[in-house]
């Protein structure tokens, strides 16, 4: 029940809406009552031959009376109840989903993608119906057995308690099967959104899956995972399924109990063959409050391991979140400040970067340099606060990043990822992501910089063409001009771009280069690149090795301190030569 307080404030706020609702219910159950009243009525006057066709043709009226009455009622309440779960559903959806959005990147690292889509989905539906059917079985059971024992215990109080004999039984196997059953729920669940992460990796790797010829052991294993799902749903349905036989069972026990000495009540007149068919009649009844508590039970049981699920994420606390009292917003004047950050990824024993302390002055272009694998994605995103570095480490403008607000900080700082994510729309609307104002010639200029106009101008219908998954597929280097444009068209305080030229050939990587040093002159820019002889407009370099700076200095600096840069730079050097010479060979005529 602990795992319901999260519907607490859905039941407080709608409470009226469901006391109509119960009521409603409450009618129907009372009117259902009144038909054995009747009946009992018209057996009566039957066994002592005092029926005619005029009482009958009213009893007849009356049943039917209420039954259209039933039937309105009915329908008030599951129109009331029934909303009030779909009411539920859908703010517990856009709770899940919002929080979603406000989880740091750590947190994805821990969960599949396709365990959150079950939550969001079969989760999210479970809850659902334990709070539409869930609440109507529970209160309907509850009363309608109160009732129909109330109505028993008139006729004679003793037949009733031996017709309740079975009972306590019940009340013991609930509980017992209801402890299984959870268990037993939580597996499938898990193993449902398991099998939702393997269809989504294996379509999202479908040319993978393809080159390798891969498709029959795929096939196989998601094979194995349905009929794992299947296997854990039949021993689910073991438990479950057993409630409704049960039940019925033990009120067909009572009905034995009821017929043999309440039979011979009757034949002693202690009670009217009235009565006796009006008993029957509630033990009738009786049997689907017994049948909906096996059933609210079920309900319950599920919607309680499926909210634990959706708890889990809900009461998530942000690992990275504003501090108590932010900054005001950074500036960006004072550039960027790394003092001796250590730092490992969560849960990792490995050290990343290690003491590691630079400067990327305010106003100029710093390039990052190093090995794959060195640490240089790695500390931009600490820039950003996407893993959070330790306090006292990373500062922009003078002022500790986790001194800011998060959106101030990020608004700040223009990041263009090592790789990028192409949404499926109109290229113009990927362009302006970061600022869905931007006008077409704001969006246009962008483009221009980044080398991306050429390209565009080839495509269908130029920046309304359709790209993403489901439009036209852009090359890698046209990716990386897409991520560029969209952070230029940010004109951020601080510019960071990682490695957005390594799909691009030498000379655009050079045409960009020449934009990007035109249209940063005195902003503070960083950018990573491995091609060394796009660094000369950097007025700064820092060279990582394993997560420590190596060296640092500008680019004639480097080559003269001889270390890695210079060797690095002399082999690709010689590459160009090399490559050049074999242009000049094979060209017609040498
Ligand atoms: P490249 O030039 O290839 O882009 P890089 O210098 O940007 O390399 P990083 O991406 O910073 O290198 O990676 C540094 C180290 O951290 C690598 O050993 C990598 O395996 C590890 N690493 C990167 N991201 C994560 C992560 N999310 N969780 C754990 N380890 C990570
Ligand atoms: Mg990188």
């Amino acid at each position: 029940m602990k795992s319901y307080r999260t519907l607490w404030p859905y039941f407080r706020r709608h409470w009226l809406r469901l006391v109509f609702g119960l009521a409603a219910l409450l009618v129907v159950d009372v009117l259902q009552l009144l038909i054995p009243r009747v009946i009992k009525h018209a057996v009566d006057q039957l066994s002592s031959f005092t029926a005619t066709p005029s009482t009958l043709a009213w009893s007849g009226l009356t049943i039917a009376g209420l039954a259209v009455a039933i039937g309105l009622f009915r329908y008030i309440w599951r129109l009331l109840i029934l909303g009030f779960s779909r009411i539920v559903e859908e703010d517990l959806r856009g709770r899940l989903y919002s929080k979603l959005l406000t989880l740091a990147p750590a947190w994805f690292m821990t969960k599949t993608t396709g365990d959150i889509m079950a939550r969001a989905t079969n989760d999210i539906e479970a809850v659902r119906m334990s709070a539409g059917f869930g609440l109507v079985a529970l209160v309907d059971s509850v009363l309608m057995g109160a009732a129909a024992v109330g109505f028993m215990m008139w006729i004679d109080p003793r037949l009733t308690l031996l017709a309740l004999v079975p009972m306590p039984l019940i009340s013991i196997l609930t509980r017992r099967l209801s402890r299984i059953m959870y268990r037993r729920y939580l597996r499938v669940q898990n193993l449902f959104g398991e099998m939702t992460e393997r269809v989504r990796e294996y379509l999202a790797a479908i040319r993978v899956i393809q080159a390798h010829v891969r498709e029959k052991l795929v096939a196989q294993d998601l094979d194995g995972l349905g009929r794992d799902y299947v296997q854990e749903n039949i021993r689910l349905s073991k438990v479950s399924g057993s409630f409704y036989p049960l039940m019925l069972m033990f009120t067909n026990l009572s009905l034995a109990i009821v017929l043999y000495f309440g039979g011979r009540l009757t034949i002693f007149g202690a009670i009217t063959p009235g009565d006796f068919v009006a008993f029957i009649s509630y033990l009738g009844l009786l049997t689907w409050p017994m049948m909906a508590l096996g059933w609210v039970v079920n309900l319950v049981q599920r919607g309680a391991a499926s909210l634990d699920r959706i708890n889990l994420i809900l009461e998530q606390a942000p690992e990275i979140a504003d501090p108590p009292r932010p900054e005001s917003k950074p500036q960006v004047k004072g550039g960027l400040e790394i003092r001796h950050l250590t730092f490992s990824y969560p849960g990792r024993k490995e050290l990343v970067l290690r003491d590691l302390s630079l400067v990327c002055p305010a106003g100029k272009i710093t390039a990052l340099v190093g090995r794959t694998g060195s640490g240089k994605s790695t500390l931009l995103n600490l820039v950003l606060r996407l893993f959070d570095p330790p306090a006292g480490t990373v500062f922009l403008d003078g002022v500790d990043v986790k001194n800011y607000a998060l959106a101030d900080l990020r608004e700040a700082v223009g990041y263009s990822a090592q790789d990028t994510y192409i949404f499926s729309g109109a290229l113009a609307e990927n362009l302006a992501f970061g600022r869905p104002e931007a006008g077409e010639a704001e969006i246009l200029a962008a483009a221009r910089a980044a080398g991306l106009d050429e390209d565009v101008k080839l495509f269908p219908n130029g920046y309304r063409t359709f790209v993403g998954e489901r439009g036209l597929t852009l090359s890698g280097g046209q990716k990386q001009r897409v991520a560029l444009a969209r952070a230029l068209l940010l004109d951020p305080p601080l510019l960071i771009l990682d490695d957005n030229f390594a799909a691009v050939d030498a000379g655009t990587e050079e045409e960009i280069l020449g934009h990007l040093a035109r249209l940063r002159a005195g902003r503070t820019t960083i950018l990573v690149s491995h091609r060394l002889t796009s660094l000369k407009i950097a007025d700064l370099i820092h060279v990582l090795e394993h997560g420590r700076l190596a060296e640092s200095g500008t680019h004639d600096e480097l080559l003269a301190q001889d270390g890695y840069y210079a060797r690095l730079y002399r082999l690709q050097q010689v590459q160009a030569e090399y490559r050049q010479q074999l242009e000049a060979a094979e060209a017609p005529g040498a």
